[in-house]
């Protein structure tokens, strides 16, 4: 795809997170990343996009997701390119086993290659946090919402599946809580970003989600949910998971909020919502830099 082409749609001018196109050996590998997780020195982070991949139809072009039906020969390839693109290691790569908990486990040097090339041995893990260097914490997405955190004076790092399971059973709060327990972490520390997921305008609820969210922020109702009559509503999941993190003591100025929409960009990105479940998984990825 030409660079011209390449053009999300955003609500405000300015778009976040922003595009590189890393280029070498004639190959091309969009993908988007902050400024904020950048500007640490500590990481090396991206969120993937659909374009830079090898496989087709559906999937097109690069799918993430070993389950979906994909052929796993072309989703290796798609891995092995993001490793490149960021100058990490294939071998490298931990996965969560994402089912909508608020768990978030601990990994190390032990776990390297789980989910890629080496079985899991653990299940129903959302949230991954770490100390180890050049490892590399994986999670998938097709509208949910990826939070990013880095912990510059632990040298700590936690990557986490929010949903609107997750985001209402505050999956912010329960990393920065797992990091504290194992890293001890402080809020004051760690810099954040919300990744590209669904927005307000395309997330459309039932009542009784709506219901759980009322009972959770009430103080905060009329900024996240949106009453569209006949039962439904529509749900600000990049508001309401800025609240968790603020209420949980990340400082505004250490959080990056995105204002990309998967559904709004589904040409560019991976939206169950937009493709009504026929669609691959796009991947945020983070990982402390070996010195
Ligand atoms: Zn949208």
């Amino acid at each position: 795809m030409e660079e011209s082409a390449i053009k999300f749609k955003t609500a405000s001018k300015e778009q976040m997170p922003l595009l590189r196109q890393d280029e070498s050996e004639g190959r091309i590998f969009p993908y988007l990343y902050y400024p904020l997780l950048e500007k640490t020195g500590m990481v090396k982070h991206c969120f993937t996009t659909r374009m830079g991949g090898v496989s087709k139809g559906i999937f097109e072009s690069l799918n993430l997701s070993f389950t979906r039906g994909d052929e796993r020969a072309a989703v290796e390839e798609n891995f092995r390119r993001v490793s490149w693109a960021l100058g990490i290691e294939y071998k490298n790569f931990v996965f969560t086993d994402q089912t909508h908990t608020t768990n978030v486990r601990r990994v190390g040097r032990e776990d390297a290659g789980k989910g890629l090339i080496r079985e899991r041995g653990y299940t129903d893990v959302d949230g991954l946090i770490t100390d180890e260097p050049g490892l590399i914490l994986s999670t998938f997405y097709a509208d949910c919402v990826p939070l990013y955190f880095v912990d510059t004076k632990h040298r700590a790092i936690g990557l986490s599946h929010s949903g609107w399971r997750g985001t209402v059973g505050r999956m912010g709060e329960a990393t920065l809580r797992a990091m504290q327990r194992e890293f001890q972490t402080e809020p004051k520390d760690v810099v954040c970003a919300i990744g590209p997921s669904i927005c307000q305008n395309c997330y459309e609820i039932s009542e009784d989600v709506a219901m759980e969210f009322q009972k959770e922020f009430p103080q905060y109702i009329n900024e996240i949910l949106l009453e569209k009559g006949q039962g439904k509503y529509q749900l600000d999941l990049w508001r309401t998971n800025e609240i968790v993190l603020l209420e949980a003591g990340i400082m505004q100025e250490h959080l990056s909020v995105t204002n990309i929409c998967t559904c709004c960009n589904e040409k560019l990105l991976f939206s169950h919502r937009a493709s009504q479940g026929r669609r691959g998984n796009l991947g945020a990825f983070l990982c402390i830099k070996e010195v």
